[in-house]
């Protein structure tokens, strides 16, 4: 069994794939510091270290008591907004963290990585659906330190040979199909949870954050990606780094756009609920239309999206919510 170490496996695209992992026949093996990560979204039977992943004694004692072959690292801060705010914490413990990291990965023989990145290393986008090849202008330190991430595993494949891949996320959304995994975020700031817990009534409105983009109905567009899915695409990026084809980044998302108000629209189908709407302005930092190209992946990784229809999204994530509403352990 081929035994896969996952920094962050304890968050929320992080303990989907370490389920899938498993389910796939792999052994993954959680590393999670439980900053922001559930400890109860990891299953029992799988081996699971509270650590650091700067911690080289601990990391280098895992790989080689769990004879790991590959990392899947998902651990890093990730809200856009606390990236502005402190610009230093993101390039610490995004950027200069995940340097370490790999250098242990790679001081104890393990040369294959599948990165968490992001659509944010585009910035505003150029052109729509966005390719790989696009410019990265990254409009914020979120952005800006995972694409330097990237960056430095191109130099590592050059210089050590390392064999990675950087999947850029778009919108990651919905839950496992019984319920038992899901969204957790403290603070929550996505669309889709927050209307979610309107509809629990745990808030009074959902708000719109502008209403006079550049789109039909005047709310922005954005990708969502099934997380069920995204798990799925580690996994082939895994096969696909073994069979050693192309490092490199690679979009995951679905090719397919959805408006606030229709992500709005539809949760109301799928809850039977008429939450109330609050019309805001715009937050700052916002494309009007973030949508991937996904021809990369889907000719390298043979991978597709199955789960990504906007109702299965809403569905899944709607009965996570309603089985936990105040999310893990609460
Ligand atoms: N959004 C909104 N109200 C909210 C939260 C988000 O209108 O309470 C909008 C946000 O402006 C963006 C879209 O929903 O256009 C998706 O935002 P989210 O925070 O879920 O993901 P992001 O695109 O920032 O990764």
């Amino acid at each position: 069994m081929k035994k896969i170490l996952v920094s962050g496996g304890a968050g929320y695209i992080g303990s989907h794939t370490v389920q899938a992992l498993a389910e796939a026949g792999y052994g993954p093996v959680v590393l999670d510091s439980l900053i922001t990560g559930h400890r109860e979204a990891v299953g029992k039977d799988i081996p699971f270290y509270q650590g650091d992943i700067t911690d080289e004694g601990l990391v280098s004692e895992i790989i080689k008591k769990e004879s790991i072959s590959a990392g899947i690292h998902f651990a890093a801060r990730s809200l856009v907004g606390e990236s502005v705010q402190k610009p230093d914490l993101y390039f610490e413990e995004n950027t200069a963290k995940t340097n370490r990291f790999v250098n242990t990965l790679l001081q104890c023989g393990v040369n294959k990585i599948v990165f968490s990145s992001t659509a944010a290393a585009y910035g505003n986008p150029k052109e729509v659906p966005i390719p790989e090849e696009s410019k990265t202008e990254p409009i914020n330190p979120y952005g800006a330190s995972k694409l330097m991430i990237e960056q430095s595993l191109y130099w590592l494949e050059q210089a050590y040979g390392l064999k990675w891949m950087a999947l850029r996320y778009f919108n990651a959304a919905g839950a496992a199909w019984d319920g038992s995994l899901g969204e957790d975020h403290t603070p929550e700031t996505h669309l889709i949870p927050l209307v979610l817990k309107t509809a629990l009534e745990q808030r009074e409105a959902i708000s719109i954050f502008g209403t006079d983009y550049d789109t039909p109905d005047g709310t922005c567009i954005r990708d969502y990606i099934h997380v069920l899915d995204l798990a799925e695409a580690h996994i082939r990026a895994l096969e696909t780094l073994e069979q050693g084809v192309a490092c490199g980044a690679y979009n995951v998302g679905t090719g397919t756009g959805y408006s606030v108000r229709e992500v709005i629209a539809m949760a109301k189908g799928v809850t039977g609920i008429d939450m109330p709407i609050l019309e805001a302005p715009r937050r700052e930092g916002d494309p009007d239309i973030l949508v991937a190209k996904v021809e990369k992946i889907q000719r390298v990784l043979s991978w597709q999206a199955r789960y990504s229809d906007l109702e299965t999204i809403i569905k899944t994530a709607w009965r996570w919510h309603q089985k936990h509403p105040h999310g893990y352990g609460k």
